[in-house]
């Protein structure tokens, strides 16, 4: 008799469990996503993809969509001085010169990641409340009185996660003590500027990049700046274009001319969180940011998540109804020690970005050599480690 493979339900319908999604789907999986929010969205702002989870993205059948709507970014790709002086090229394939380096708007990513999934898998309106296990049927429950039962429940609800106390005993994420500005500004605004480039300024606590997104033309920007205590309260909230203006005011004069252009913008607050001991804990388990939010400084978040998703899925096609708790945990190994490297490598990157240095050389010399860390995290294959895990569970 064959076994049956475990039900799964994914609650937040981010680029995480959106992503998830539709690699359980494509290992023949039964998965429903709820999202709290009554219909899928993101912010106006990019994400930025690297060859680890594109590589996944193909792997699902997401690669065409990810050249239509991404913006391939390319070998002029750098690093500068506040003032504009060059210090070192970004690096933008792995090891093999692989180039899947994307730029993608948000709202783009969410809604091909959704139109991939088939028709009823995403509930909308549905904010979980409360996780409980009975027996060996999991359940969430929502704050519209609904709920649902599956053989397994991926939190994948964000940094402020709502099942992650589930867990493990609450915590609060830490406020890092900057923001992000962030938003787009149309090509045609300012055709001067490179679409094929992903340009970042770094200076002294602060730093200021692009890429573009939407096959070019939307230019994102994120200008990174230290916070005060008002600004912690409000994690995300609209900010004023005349303050981020002022906040990069004498740096390179090319930041001024796309700023210029900067007719409204959003502000966030970040957050770091240390590497979480557990991820799992009988027929629930965590995802992205839920798992591990981390710093935006090696643009990984989502990437991770990608991976994660890919993880979850290639061992719970192995697994039965029986085994899935032993899966989760298979999977909860194979990951937390890779996106804890991560995380920590987003912190000591900040460090470099916002000039934490007493000699500028070095961190110069330190930005130059960090390419070889790229490659080695871009090189990364999650399949044949989750394919390992699986066969370990039979
Ligand atoms: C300034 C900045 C720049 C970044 N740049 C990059 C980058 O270039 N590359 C990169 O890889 N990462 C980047 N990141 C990180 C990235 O945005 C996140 O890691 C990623 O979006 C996490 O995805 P997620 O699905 O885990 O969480 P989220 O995107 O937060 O999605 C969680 C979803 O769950 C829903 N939800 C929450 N609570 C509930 C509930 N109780 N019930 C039901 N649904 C719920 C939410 O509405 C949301 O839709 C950046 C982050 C910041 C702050």
């Amino acid at each position: 008799m064959v076994e049956k493979q475990p039900s799964v339900v994914v609650v937040g319908g981010g680029i995480g469990g959106l992503f998830a999604a539709n690699a359980l789907v494509a290992q023949g999986l039964t998965v429903s996503v709820y999202e709290q929010a009554p219909a899928l969205g993101e912010v106006g702002a990019g994400v930025f993809l690297t060859p680890n989870s594109v590589r996944q993205l193909q792997r699902v059948g997401l690669g065409p969509s990810v050249e239509k709507w991404g913006a391939r970014v390319g070998s002029g790709s750098h690093y500068f001085r506040h003032d504009g002086a060059p210090i070192a090229p970004v690096q933008v394939t792995d090891s093999s010169g692989w180039n899947a380096t994307f730029g993608m708007h948000r709202a783009d990513f969410v809604e091909f990641l959704a139109a991939a999934l088939p028709a009823g898998v995403v509930h909308t309106g549905h904010r979980a409340t409360a996780f409980e296990q009975i027996g060996d049927v999991a359940r969430v429950s929502f704050a519209n009185g609904a709920a649902a039962e599956a053989d397994i429940v991926v939190a994948a609800d964000g940094i402020h996660s709502e099942l992650r106390p589930y867990v493990f005993p609450p915590s609060r994420p830490v406020f890092h003590g900057s923001v992000a500005f962030r938003g787009v500004v149309p090509h045609e605004r300012i055709a001067h500027w490179p679409a094929d480039r992903w340009l970042m300024w770094l200076g002294k606590g602060k730093h200021f990049l692009t890429f573009p997104v939407r096959a070019g033309k939307l230019i994102n920007y994120v200008g990174f700046v230290p916070a005060d205590q008002e600004m912690k309260e409000s994690w995300s909230a609209p900010g004023d274009p005349n303050v981020l203006r002022a906040e990069f005011a004498g740096w390179d004069l090319r930041i001024g001319s796309l700023l210029a252009q900067v007719q409204a913008t959003f502000r966030w607050a970040l957050y770091d969180r240390e590497p979480l001991p557990a991820w799992t804990k009988g027929r629930l388990t965590l995802l992205g940011d839920a798992a591990h939010p981390m710093l935006p400084h090696l643009g990984q978040g989502a990437n991770q998540s990608i991976e994660d998703g890919m993880a979850l899925a290639t061992i719970l096609a192995r697994a039965n109804r029986q085994t899935a708790p032993a899966a989760l945990l298979a999977y909860e190994r194979l990951r937390r020690e890779r996106v804890a490297q991560v995380q920590r490598g987003a912190r000591e990157n900040g460090m470099r970005y916002d000039s934490a240095y007493s000699d500028l050389g070095v961190r110069d010399a330190e930005i130059a050599a960090h390419a070889a860390f790229r490659k080695t995290l871009y090189d990364h294959d999650v399949v044949p480690g989750a394919q390992a895990a699986a066969a370990a569970l039979i």
